[in-house]
């Protein structure tokens, strides 16, 4: 919900139906707040382009084993009697559930592998296992939620990229945008050309995403330096499709970016995102010209933030949780409040209440947690 107010063009969830949901929710009151956020109080909030439609959702899936998709697990036997259960109170998916002995501990379908329960644990007894998230795993009466799909891949991953690209032939007719997400390896260019062979023909754009340290851009900003390294040998092999750097980016990474001369100005990710779906690819042509299409293969199209980007929130999420629930209840903002039905009439004055957070921007964690985010995203969408 922050990010989509904050203007990015994309939001990349796991490949499972209650996250599917709930981001779908965070997107939807998004959509909500903005509108209550483009009046005369709060100028700076006015996003125009998310009142009209909101960042597509993209989920993940991997061909294979990798760092990106694990579950915790313990086995509650092991836990002294004594211990407060630091586990539960930090799980913010409510994942661990003492009662469910069958689970050891993990309720399987909350837990997102957040690490945040293994950190915690004063005897180290939670492991983190690997998780294949399979395309016949998903509901597919949740497919027209989702717009886009990101393969995490390995070079020399062929056959397990084929088999996987065989399943998700029933999504392609959802999909309008196709991310290929791959660490480096002395082989991976050759590897993702045999990728695009595999693909062709794509229907729709396709985005490298260049994994240079998988999940670290929030342990320095030196972390930044692989994913832009990954970033250019790929622009450097001129392959069919967008570059943008991932794993490892953070607050470091426009500027490093600018220095080296790889922000394409006027191939933003914006400009995916001000294209209607049914508009893509042709319409990155026809709104380029030709001196910015031979561009798009020496610069980045754009960043993909993961751990850096949650950093930046995390501490701020219990508290804006706090703050929504007396408008939440148990359903979207742009539902009725606490599930009850209340006249449209009521509801809107409900919302325009002055202690609304959307109200009192400037004291509320909500507006705390906006200025956080924007702060990210416009560092890309004004470079
Ligand atoms: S990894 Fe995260 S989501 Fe999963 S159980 Fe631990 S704290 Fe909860
Ligand atoms: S913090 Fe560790 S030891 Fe304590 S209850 Fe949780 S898993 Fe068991």
């Amino acid at each position: 919900m922050l990010y989509a107010l904050a203007g990015v063009d994309c939001i990349d969830v796991a490949a499972d139906g209650a996250v599917v949901a709930a981001a779908r929710r965070g997107l939807d009151d998004a959509v909500w707040i903005a509108g209550h956020l483009s009046d005369r109080k709060a100028p700076r909030w006015n996003n125009h382009s998310l009142r009209s439609h909101a960042p597509w959702l993209m989920v993940s899936l991997n061909d294979s084993e990798d760092p990106h998709f694990r579950k915790a697990y313990f086995d509650v036997g092991h836990c002294p009697s004594d211990c407060d259960r630091p586990c539960a109170s930090i799980c913010p998916t409510a994942a661990i559930q003492f009662q469910a002995v069958n689970c050891g501990g993990v309720v399987e379908n909350l837990c997102y592998g957040c690490g945040r329960c293994i950190a915690v644990c004063p005897i180290k007894t939670i492991e983190a296992r690997p998780h294949l998230a399979s395309p016949t795993a998903f509901p597919t009466t949740q497919l027209s939620q989702i717009d886009a799909v990101e393969i995490h891949t390995q070079t020399g991953h062929q056959s397990q990229f084929e088999q996987l690209w065989r399943q998700l032939q029933p999504w392609m007719p959802y999909l309008k945008l196709v991310s290929i997400s791959c660490p480096d390896h002395d082989q991976v260019v050759p590897y993702l050309r045999d990728l695009c062979t595999l693909m062709a023909p794509l229907g729709v754009p396709l985005i490298w995403q260049t994994d240079g340290r998988p999940m670290s851009g929030d342990l320095g900003k030196g972390t930044t330096h692989a994913a832009i390294r990954l970033a250019q040998k790929i622009l450097a092999a001129g392959l069919p499709g967008y570059v943008q750097p991932a794993g490892g980016t953070n607050g470091y990474t426009v500027s490093k970016l600018t220095e080296l001369g790889l922000i394409n100005n006027s191939l933003s990710a914006s400009h995916l995102s001000n294209c209607q779906s049914s508009e893509l690819p042709s319409s990155l042509a026809l709104r380029l010209d030709p001196e910015d299409l031979g561009s798009i293969h020496d610069r980045i199209a754009g960043i993909a933030y993961g751990s850096y980007a949650r950093s930046q929130v995390m501490p701020l999420l219990d508290a804006i949780d706090h703050e929504l629930q007396p408008w939440l209840g148990n359903a979207s903002l742009n539902q009725f409040p606490n599930g009850q039905w209340v006249s449209p009439r009521s509801q809107a004055a409900a919302f325009d209440a002055a202690d609304a957070p959307w109200r009192r921007l400037d004291e509320s964690a909500l507006g705390q947690g906006l200025a956080l985010s924007q702060g990210l995203v416009n560092q890309l969408k004004s470079a």
